[in-house]
Order: structure tokens, then C-alpha cells, then sequence
């Protein structure tokens, strides 16, 4: 009997279901949207039980699509957004409170007391991160702080937390496995980033209990199994894996020096540093890759906030196109930006700039300029600051990028990506395949149950289905990249 790896794809706005054969074709997939609630400026959250409600009804739709059950899945992998926090009582494995979602800024108090504090420094060196409410730690604090008796409960083992990996690991083990994986917990603040566990110091700067948090497990191992009383049958659960990572791996990208860049509601540029985390100056965020068995693939890390919300944003707001594709034909319907730059600052800047205050503009407006500059103008942008992210990286790191494997929902822009290889003067590879954070958790996966046998056999199987060159020389370029850094630099003067 054929068997195939199911994969789990818990994002922000949706979860969904991929199943793939052993050639890594898509066979069938399934999909469900998931609220998100913001009671008040800067508050994102979901519901937890939504989340796993919405992963078990994909499943089973994806199997029952593809005339499948279970018993023909050698293993499931789950990626999912990552930092996003999650509390419950450990008893009834009820959630205690909403789900507070990584770019919820709710727990900013808490953050600006540790760096008054001066913790900075420590906590980058532990962790490879900034103090900022996008991470777990201040969030878990947040959350403990505003149900009753919270910290006692945690204190006393009747709470558990974790991130979005946790709690679905959780649930569909039938409440029985507490576990996550290095990648994960490598985006909390809590865990050391040197010894791969969770460090008591940390956690005593957060006042947080360590018996409430899930054991730290490598990234391609059978983490648990799912319930038989729930689903029919026991399936190992063989990958936990945050989503950026996720991609990381499923654009082959195993060597030293690689880099992917995802263009979705941000942009998340990631470089393999191999087995050394690499600690920027520029920053820039170091996190843990994967592990499999005892390597350990460590990444740096630029978080763009807002790229495709931008063309959202476009679409919503400005209502200047119906649909996110057609800010491609909108683009095109003029011959350049007509010197319009558009910064995208909605939530803040993030990487490299890191400026939580600075919000967006749009410069360089004349009597001519319309709706096809602006959105030319606002694709552009998703380019401009990937750019600002490769300049801080290979500062960082010395590398010069040579290539860019690109992927999420914006790299299905011609236009973005062709601009994108002007900007960056490299060649950008879109893969045939463009659901690699999904395929990033199959492939880990199945290389923990021997369904892969190795990298070497997943690597041969990546596919470009378009190369952009770069068509414009860098001194033709250089315009453009100087009224940019003009732009953000006005955008952070009217900010501050
Ligand atoms: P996420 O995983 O963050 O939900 P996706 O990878 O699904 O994001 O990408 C969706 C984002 O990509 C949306 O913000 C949307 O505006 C943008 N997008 C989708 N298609 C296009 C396109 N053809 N051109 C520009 N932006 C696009």
C-alpha cells in the first residue's frame, strides 16, 4: 500500500492541510480560515480552541478528498506560526485564556521594564533575540497576570503553556504529550540558545514557573502519537517545526550561506548558519533552524512586519484593486513609479531598523502621480525592505547572497520579483512547489520515520519554475535604493 506524509500548515490567517507523496507532489489539500479578534489597538488574538478545531477539521477534509484514511500516513509534520502563546489548565486541558498572537503588542509594558531594567544584553547573549512583545516570554507574563490566581496556579502544576506546536501536540495526542521542538522554543526568550534548554535564569527574569512549560524535543523525532479514540488510529506525530523555519527546509535550503525569503502578511528572510549561532550587530534575530538527531542548524533571522498586508492594505483601505494578484496588472498599467516611494510602516519598523513607533508615508507625490504609481510604489516597497534585511546580513555575516529562493503568497508577483532582482542585482528562484513551509514540516517528517532516507535525496528534488535576472545594472538602481533610504529616514523623523 502507497503511503504519503500528512502535513500540517497552522498559519496566522489559516490552517491548512497538505498531503504529499514520496516525490513531494501535493496530493490533495484542505483549508479553513481562523478569526482573528483585536479588542484593542495593537491586541491580536485568536481562539485556541478555534486552532485545533480548525487543524482536525483539515485533516480529516484532506484525507476524505484524496479517497484516503489515515492508515495509508506513514507520519504527520506540523509547521505553524510561531510565538503565538497559549495557556491552559492541565487538568481539563481547557484553554484559559485567548490565544495571544505573535504580532499582538499587548505585553509592550512588560518589555520596556526588562530593558529599563537593562537585561538587554544578557537576554540577547542567552537568547539570540531582542526584548519585544513579538516573542512568547512576555506574552506567557501577560497572560498569567490577567486570569485569576494565575501565577499560583502555574506555581502549583496546574497550568501548562506553550506555543502553537505545543498546544496542537497536546490535543491531538488526547491530552497526553507536553512537548515542543528547538525551533519553536528557540523564539520564546526563555530557552538557551547555546544549550538548547530552557534556562532557569530566564525564566526567573519573566517570573515564569518552568514546570508550566513543554520539554524541549529535537525537530524530526516522533514527538507523540495521535489519539486512537479521536482519529481512528495512532499516527506518529514525526516533525514540530515553526513555520519560517519550516520554509527554510523545504526550499533545500542545507548549506551554510543559504537563504530563503517568504513574502506573506510580512517577509521573513532566513540564512542557514550552520552549526554556530552567528549573532548580529545589525539587527537582526539568531534562532535555531532544526535539529535532527544531534545536528543542530542554527539561522539568522530579518522580520519584515508588513509586506503583502501592504498590498491588503491596498486592496481594503485604498480599495485601488479587488484582488491581491491584480496589484500586478495595476502595476504594469504605468511605466515606472513616477517617483512615488511608499513605506509600508503599519505596525511599526521592523528588522533591521527595529523602530515600534514609526508609522507609514507615502513620499514623492506630484499632480500625476495615481493609483498605478501607488501600488507600483507599494510592491516596490516589499523589495526595498527585503533588500535592507540582505544589506544587514551580509554585513553580519560576510556573505555576498548570490541567489534568493523566494516563496509565499506575494513571490507570485512577476513584477515584485523581477524588481526584487534588480534592487538586490541577484538571481531570485521561485520553486515549482511554492508550499515549502508545509513541505518543510513533510520532509522533516518523513525523514524522522525513514520515509526520506536523507537531505541529499530531498535537496535533488528542488525545482525553479522561474529564474528573475537582474535586467537593470546596480548604478541604474542606485536611484531608486537612495530616494528609499530617504523615504524610511522621513518616515522615522515624523515617528519619533
Ligand atoms: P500568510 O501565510 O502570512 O497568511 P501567504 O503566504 O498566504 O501569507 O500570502 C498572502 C499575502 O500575500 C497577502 O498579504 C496578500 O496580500 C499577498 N499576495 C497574494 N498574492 C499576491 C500577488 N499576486 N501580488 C502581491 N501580493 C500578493
Amino acid at each position: 500500500m502507497e503511503k504519503y506524509i500528512l502535513a500540517i500548515d497552522q498559519g496566522t490567517t489559516s490552517s491548512r492541510a497538505i498531503l504529499f507523496d514520496h516525490e513531494g507532489n501535493l496530493v490533495s489539500t484542505a483549508q479553513k480560515e481562523i478569526e482573528n479578534f483585536f479588542p484593542q489597538p495593537g491586541w491580536v488574538e485568536q481562539s485556541a480552541d478555534e486552532i485545533y478545531g480548525s487543524v482536525a477539521a483539515v485533516l480529516t477534509e484532506c484525507l476524505a478528498k484524496a479517497g484516503l484514511s489515515l492508515a495509508e500516513v506513514a507520519a504527520i509534520g506540523i509547521s505553524n506560526q510561531r510565538e503565538t502563546t497559549i495557556v491552559w489548565d492541565s487538568d481539563t486541558g481547557k484553554p484559559v485564556y485567548f490565544a495571544l498572537v505573535w504580532q499582538s503588542k499587548q505585553s509592550e509594558s512588560y518589555c520596556e521594564e526588562k530593558r529599563a531594567n537593562g537585561h538587554e544584553t544578557f537576554i540577547k547573549k542567552k537568547t539570540g533575540l531582542l526584548i519585544d512583545p513579538y516573542f512568547s516570554a512576555s506574552k506567557i507574563r501577560w497572560i498569567l497576570d490577567h486570569i485569576e490566581n494565575g501565577q499560583k496556579r502555574a506555581e502549583a502544576g496546574e497550568l501548562l503553556c506553550g506555543t502553537v506546536d505545543s498546544w496542537l501536540l497536546y490535543r491531538l495526542s488526547g491530552n497526553k504529550v507536553h512537548k515542543t521542538d528547538v525551533s519553536n522554543a528557540s523564539r520564546t526568550l526563555l530557552m538557551d540558545i547555546h544549550t538548547l534548554s530552557w534556562s532557569k535564569e530566564l525564566c526567573d527574569i519573566w517570573n515564569i514557573p518552568l514546570c508550566i512549560l513543554p520539554e524541549i524535543c529535537a525537530t524530526s523525532t516522533v514527538l507523540a502519537v495521535t489519539d486512537a479514540t479521536i482519529f481512528g488510529m495512532e499516527v506518529p506525530i514525526a516533525s514540530v517545526v515553526g513555520d519560517q523555519q519550516a520554509a527554510l527546509f523545504g526550499q533545500t535550503c542545507f548549506k551554510e550561506g543559504e537563504v530563503k525569503n517568504t513574502y506573506g502578511t510580512g517577509c521573513f528572510l532566513l540564512m542557514n548558519t550552520g552549526s554556530k549561532p552567528v549573532f548580529s550587530s545589525q539587527g537582526l534575530v539568531t534562532s535555531v533552524g532544526w535539529k535532527i538527531e544531534n545536528e543542530v542548524t542554527y539561522v539568522l533571522e530579518g522580520s519584515v512586519f508588513v509586506a503583502g498586508a501592504a498590498v491588503q492594505w491596498l486592496r481594503d483601505q485604498l480599495q485601488i484593486i479587488p484582488d491581491a494578484p491584480s496589484s500586478e496588472e495595476k502595476a504594469k498599467s504605468v511605466k515606472d513609479n513616477g517617483g512615488v516611494v511608499v513605506v509600508p510602516a503599519f505596525s511599526g519598523l521592523g528588522a533591521p531598523y527595529w523602530k515600534p513607533n514609526v508609522t507609514g508615508g507615502i513620499f514623492g507625490l506630484t499632480r500625476g502621480s495615481g493609483r498605478g504609481e501607488i501600488t507600483r510604489a507599494t510592491l516596490e516597497s516589499l523589495a526595498y525592505q527585503t533588500n535592507d534585511v540582505i544589506l544587514a546580513m551580509s554585513r553580519d555575516t560576510g556573505f555576498a547572497l548570490s541567489s534568493l529562493k523566494v516563496d509565499g503568497g506575494a513571490c507570485k508577483n512577476d513584477l515584485l520579483m523581477q524588481w526584487q532582482a534588480d534592487v538586490s542585482q541577484t538571481q531570485v528562484h521561485r520553486p515549482v512547489i511554492s508550499e515549502t513551509t508545509a513541505l518543510g514540516a513533510a520532509y522533516l517528517a518523513g525523514l524522522a520515520v525513514g520515509y526520506w532516507k536523507n537531505s541529499e535525496e530531498i535537496a535533488s528534488r528542488w525545482r525553479s519554475e522561474v529564474v528573475f535576472e537582474p535586467k537593470q545594472s546596480a548604478s541604474e538602481m542606485k536611484v531608486h535604493l537612495e530616494r528609499w533610504e530617504k523615504a524610511v529616514k522621513a518616515a522615522m523623523l515624523f515617528g519619533e
